[in-house]
């Protein structure tokens, strides 16, 4: 897909990948939707993707609320008048052990992280479907792939987030052309781990972070990658780790 004019939606633009991958297809040629809750830091980015002559529209979002999704949806719509390319990438790390059953956190993580997900999907697909061709970005992570101590919940949420794409992408893309992507990163230098409140994940998170982790940049090349791909191309899934990862 040539990124030039064409539509993309992203979640979780506020910050981090988000951010950097709504910078990076704004750069491109892409009119983009930057969604998240915290509206300050979405009109400072729309303000740098105009300032680079680019064109962006801000809506705050909580993805947990699927009405608020539909609507940033909608107004995508009549803003820019379809949606090509939608970016998945809203979400939170409150990693913990099991043992210390911070039952509060497993419960954000899944509206967050998947049913986040399925909101924004649902407000998107009847939309593709019409226009016959789109292309979904799902962020899943390394954990999507393997668990460790103290990942359990968020591992689940993302290993769904891999099983959906999968899923989609069997169903979607040879009846609708609509192309699904699941992208796999590795440890991120990020905002991530801010949502943390497990004091003994912590310790063991902060010997992750004395390594030189990706910058989130790397993971935005790799969605541009994968959208940038001909026709007949699907990308269906990019892990991508920092060299000093095990
Ligand atoms: P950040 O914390 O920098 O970004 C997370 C984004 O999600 C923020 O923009 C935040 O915005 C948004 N967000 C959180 N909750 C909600 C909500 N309820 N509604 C709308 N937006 C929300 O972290 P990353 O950039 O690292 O994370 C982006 C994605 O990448 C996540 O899905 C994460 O799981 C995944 N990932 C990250 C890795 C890493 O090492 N950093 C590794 C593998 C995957 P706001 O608070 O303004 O709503």
């Amino acid at each position: 897909m040539d990124i030039k004019n064409k539509v993309a939606v992203v979640t979780g633009a506020s910050s981090g990948i988000g951010e950097a991958t709504a910078l990076m297809l704004a750069k491109a040629g892409a009119k983009v939707t930057i969604a998240a809750r915290r509206e300050e830091k979405l009109n400072a980015l729309k303000e740098k993707i105009e300032k680079d002559g680019g064109s962006a529209l801000v809506v705050p979002t909580d993805v947990t609320d699927k009405d608020a999704v539909e609507k940033m949806i909608r107004e995508t719509k009549e803003k820019f008048g379809s949606v090509d390319i939608l970016i998945n990438n809203a979400g939170i790390m409150p990693l913990s052990f099991m043992k210390n059953l911070k039952t509060d956190e497993w419960e954000k993580m899944v509206d967050v992280n998947i049913k986040g997900v399925l909101n924004t999907i649902g407000g998107t697909l009847p939309i593709m479907q019409e226009q016959k061709s789109g292309h979904i970005i799902n962020i899943s992570s390394v954990a999507g792939r393997r668990v460790m101590p103290g990942s359990a919940v968020y591992s689940a949420t993302k290993f769904a987030v891999r099983a959906l794409s999968e899923g989609m992408r069997m169903e979607l893309s040879p009846s609708s052309n609509i192309k699904v992507t699941s992208i796999e990163p590795g440890a991120v230098e990020t905002e991530l781990p801010n949502t943390i409140t497990d004091d003994e994940v912590m310790e063991n998170f902060k010997k992750l972070k004395e390594m030189n982790m990706l910058q989130s940049e790397d993971i935005a090349k790799s969605i541009v990658y994968a959208i940038e791909q001909a026709d007949r191309v699907n990308v269906n899934e990019i892990m991508v780790m920092p060299t000093e990862q095990p």
